[in-house]
């Protein structure tokens, strides 16, 4: 029998099965996934910021970070905002319905440098899905540094992964700030760019790390605040999206100059994407 992952079978999806659908907001959901394999569910493991390729029949295939945290064995979370045909078809699916995912694939983030560290992380939109994973990951591992988490959504409705903002909002040493950009009758909170919130954070620079995960704009904005508040370029980490096919480092459809988001990617610091020729910095 030929193993899958063999250079073969690179491409050949394994099935898995949709336990559960959270639905996190009217764009986004969340697929709780387990492989229909046992041994390779067993087995199976992956570290944050790692993405699977996702897949439907008659409906295309894509990258979709993973959500959850390594150490939640068992499953898989998926969180998928709908963009298009292959996104659009996953959340018609439901409860008991199978897909194809290949993977883990992708740099993840460097968590062994993270333990050390003050942690500020800024998201906005599905962009917390990569970071949530980390976030967990780092809590469930003890992080004994000060976590600051900003979190930006178009509107109080668009506030996605709810439990877990709640749950970080009530977690020692853990600093959780919510923004939108435009209020509904109701929300008492913060509205304005989640730039906006960093003037409410005790930061400090020299002894941090900074993770941002969103819409280019956002990150755009975000990266310029970090370097005025004195933030080194290799002490930001962000993930840049590219439209890709293999996943694998062959098609080469998500260059940025000689590197390529499915390999080197798609988890880069500030220092290494300014040697790039990337838009997501452009002004
Ligand atoms: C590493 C990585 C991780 C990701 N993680 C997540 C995640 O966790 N959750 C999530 O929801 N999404 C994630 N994405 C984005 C997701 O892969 C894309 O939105 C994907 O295109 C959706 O597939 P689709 O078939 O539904 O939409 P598509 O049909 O691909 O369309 C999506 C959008 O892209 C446009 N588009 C289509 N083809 C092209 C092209 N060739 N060039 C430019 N624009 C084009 C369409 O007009 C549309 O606006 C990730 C992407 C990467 C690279």
């Amino acid at each position: 029998m030929t193993m899958p992952n063999s250079p073969k079978d690179l491409y050949r999806p394994r099935r898995a099965e949709i336990r559960e659908v959270i639905v996190e907001n009217s764009q986004i959901k969340t697929f709780v996934l387990a492989f229909v394999d046992r041994a390779h569910n067993g087995s199976f493991t992956y570290q944050p910021g790692q993405f699977m390729m996702v897949s439907v029949p008659h409906c295309g295939e894509a990258p979709i970070s993973i959500s959850s945290t390594p150490a939640d064995s068992g499953t898989i979370h998926l969180s998928v905002r709908r963009a298009g045909i292959l996104t659009a078809a996953l959340h018609d699916m439901k409860q008991g319905d199978m897909v194809g995912l290949r993977g883990p694939y992708g740099r993840p983030f460097p968590m062994t440098a993270l333990a050390g560290s003050d942690l500020l992380f800024v998201a906005g939109g599905i962009g917390l899905a990569p970071l949530r994973s980390v976030i967990n990951t780092c809590l469930a591992a003890g992080h004994d540094r000060r976590i600051t988490i900003l979190y930006g959504s178009r509107t109080p409705s668009d506030i996605a992964f709810q439990g877990d903002l709640a749950s970080w909002g009530q977690t020692a040493g853990v600093n959780c700030l919510l923004t939108v950009d435009r209020s509904e009758p109701g929300w008492e909170g913060e509205v304005g760019l989640v730039t906006g919130l960093f003037a409410q954070c005790a930061l400090e620079p020299d002894e941090s790390k900074a993770l941002v995960c969103g819409p280019p704009m956002m990150i755009r904005a975000v990266l310029a605040q970090l370097a005025d508040r004195g933030f080194a370029d290799g002490n930001i980490i962000t993930t840049m999206e590219r439209h890709m096919k293999c996943g694998v480092g062959i098609c080469r459809h998500c260059h940025m100059d000689d590197k390529l988001v499915c390999k080197d990617g798609p988890v880069f610091t500030l220092e290494e994407l300014k040697r790039l020729k990337v838009m997501e910095l452009r002004g």
